[in-house]
């Protein structure tokens, strides 16, 4: 083989995989939008659809509000840093927003990443080796999964959201130094919540410390939005937060960790996606800050929230559509097989609806679904259109009987 072809051949092997990906339709294509995100969105070709699959849970994304907000700061404070935080990248803002977001988490300190993702994948190695172990939930998000990945620590993978078993991997690591339970608070396939009151019950009596990572929770869970901890009135007996700011709490960019000093001091002298990786742009920092300070004075947004869901869960039920049941605003409305998700999906566009379907190996096999997510900023009419249009699609596609 030529030096040329052998440079072709890894382009033709990218292809063929790629086509095998269409193949299995398990090809992601990307919809565009054309205008701003939220309840409604339009899409570049002209369409007006109501958006059912955005994490815009508390309608923020769009919000005027947001958007003069994030214009304040960057009048104040620039465009950017071109610096990582300890260099020369650290201004005022950044420092409230690390403070608002303890306050809010009730955590003792913060440090801010360019997204979760980092945040997951710097917090485990600067804090835990060899001599330690990592118990984690068996479908704890990648960024989890990568982060234990980069650490040295031996890992240790309880059964979903099964506790016994987490008593057992608890055991088994009982050799261990220093020992660390890591979930999920909310898991954003089925919307289940981590049973965080028997899981710092556990980590009590084993000695371990608990870490939830929280972007499906802060900002709407439990009876004041400060996350899964509140909800389980377990507030102060977790050790560490990780979160998104591209989640409820803006949506645009960003992630954090909080816990104590000490260890957010470690993370800020060596948690690697900190120490390279350029400064949270001054826009997003200042926005972050509004959202917590309007969030902290009144859960109007997070009541119509879960007011929204409450409608929603009943009414589609109702309709005849099995769902995953639970509380919160991601809803799995199951449809079981891969083609028939996909199939419902696209009636649902044409019937001006965007929701986004979920098949394996995403979720497990014959577990194929639409994942529905509610935010404070649908309204009931918005809200009765798309009932209308999962009654008629259902129908359509003999997934309704009547
Ligand atoms: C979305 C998500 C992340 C990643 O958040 P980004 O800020 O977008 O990087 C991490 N963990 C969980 C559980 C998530 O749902």
């Amino acid at each position: 083989m030529t030096a040329t072809n052998a440079k072709a051949a890894f382009f033709a092997d990218l292809e063929e995989n790629l086509s095998t990906l269409r193949r299995d339709g398990l090809f992601k294509p990307e919809r565009v939008i054309a205008s701003r995100q939220g309840a409604e969105v339009v899409c570049d070709d002209g369409r007006k659809l109501v958006n059912m699959c955005a994490n815009n849970y508390l309608g923020l994304s769009g919000d005027e509000a947001m958007v003069q907000a994030s214009i304040a700061a960057t009048e104040q404070y620039g465009y950017g840093l071109s610096s990582v935080r300890f260099i020369c990248g650290t201004q005022t803002v950044h420092k409230q927003l690390e403070r608002a977001i303890s306050d809010f988490l009730g955590m003792e300190d913060t440090i801010l990443y360019a997204a979760a993702f980092d945040a997951n994948g710097g917090v485990f190695e600067p804090l835990f080796d060899a001599e330690d172990a990592i118990i984690s939930d068996a479908l704890n998000h990648a960024s989890i999964i990568d982060g234990i990945r980069l650490c040295k620590a031996a890992r240790f993978r309880y059964q979903h959201n099964d506790m016994a078993d987490l008593e057992a991997q608890l055991q088994a690591a009982a050799g261990k130094r220093h020992k660390v339970i890591v979930t999920d608070g909310v898991f954003s396939m089925d919307g289940t919540i981590a049973q965080l009151d028997k899981i710092c019950d556990l980590a009590e009596r084993y000695g371990a410390l608990v870490m939830i990572d929280e972007c499906h929770a802060s900002g709407f869970m439990g009876a004041t939005g400060r996350g899964t901890h509140e909800h389980h009135k377990v507030m102060g007996r977790i050790d560490i937060i990780t979160g998104t700011l591209g989640k409820a709490l803006g949506g645009a960019m960003g992630g954090f960790t909080a816990a104590r000093r000490e260890v957010i001091e470690t993370l800020r002298q060596k948690s690697r996606p900190y120490l390279f990786s350029n400064t949270l742009a001054p826009s997003i920092a200042g926005a972050s800050l509004a959202v917590l300070q309007r969030l902290s004075s009144s859960t109007e947004l997070r009541d119509r929230l879960h007011a929204n869901t409450a409608y929603f869960r009943k009414a589609i039920t109702e309709l005849g559509f099995t769902i995953k049941p639970g509380t919160h605003p991601v809803v799995p409305v199951m449809l079981f097989e891969a083609p028939l998700a996909q199939q419902f999906a696209q009636r649902l566009y044409e019937l001006g609806v965007l929701v986004s379907g979920f098949f394996y190996p995403v979720v497990p096999m014959g577990q194929a679904r639409v994942r529905v997510q509610l935010s404070a900023a649908h309204t009931t009419e918005q809200l009765e259109r798309v009932l209308a249009a999962f009654g008629q699609a259902g129908r359509e596609l003999g997934i309704l009987k009547n």
